[in-house]
């Protein structure tokens, strides 16, 4: 089935096929033994891509308070944001009660709406980063340190202005996707490499 993106900037034509429709009547929810069939997408995928990276706050970092203890904090999400956010320790802490943004289900009303207003009771974490030394401007870090704007790095030490660098990785620089690498730049998709530059696809 042949559609056109609604996206006005857009209007790109997009192919909904067969298995996609299976594929939604497979995953689409039964509430009281109703099923309610997720209708085929409206946006072209780049459209839907789209929306779906605006819900990935990658390294824009706003100091707010928090809404528990009213500390400042570094958070992904600003001031502004419509739910409650945590300092990290805070989050993971006993200190609040995590039963108390529970809401029944509303037949009556549409499930998104319902959705929608428990994401924004539900507490947030400032930031996703866990076991971490010195990567405050980071992105869903965990064991990590020394690390600057990078978004999801883990066990790794003095990485800066990298994504996706995962497992024993130390001194990288505008790198994307590396294991077990050391002393890179502007390296793509590296594992196992050391003192390199420009490398792509390198294992
Ligand atoms: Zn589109």
């Amino acid at each position: 089935m042949q559609r056109t993106c609604r996206n006005a900037w857009c209007k790109q034509p997009y192919e909904v096929v067969a298995d996609d429709l299976a594929f939604y009547d497979q995953v689409s929810p039964v509430f009281a033994g109703k099923k309610e069939l997720i209708p085929p997408p409206t946006l072209c995928p780049e459209c839907r891509h789209q929306k779906r990276a605006m819900l990935i706050p990658h390294l824009a970092f706003h100091e707010r308070a928090s809404a528990l203890s009213g500390k400042r904090i570094l958070s992904i999400y600003p001031e502004s944001s419509p739910f409650p956010v945590y300092g990290i320790d805070e989050w993971w802490s006993d200190g609040w009660d995590p039963m108390t943004y529970g809401m029944p289900l509303d037949h009556q009303l549409p499930f998104f709406q319902q959705f929608r207003m428990l994401l924004s009771r539900v507490p947030r974490m400032a930031n996703t980063n866990n076991y971490c030394e010195n990567c405050d401007y980071c992105y869903s870090a965990g064991n990590a340190k020394n690390c600057f704007h990078c978004a999801i790095v883990h066990r790794s030490e003095e990485i800066y202005y990298s994504e996706m660098i995962t497992g024993g990785n130390s001194n990288l620089m505008d790198c994307y996707r590396c294991q077990q690498s050391q002393h890179l730049y502007q390296c793509w998709q590296c594992i196992s490499c050391v003192s390199s530059t420009f490398l792509k696809e390198v294992y």
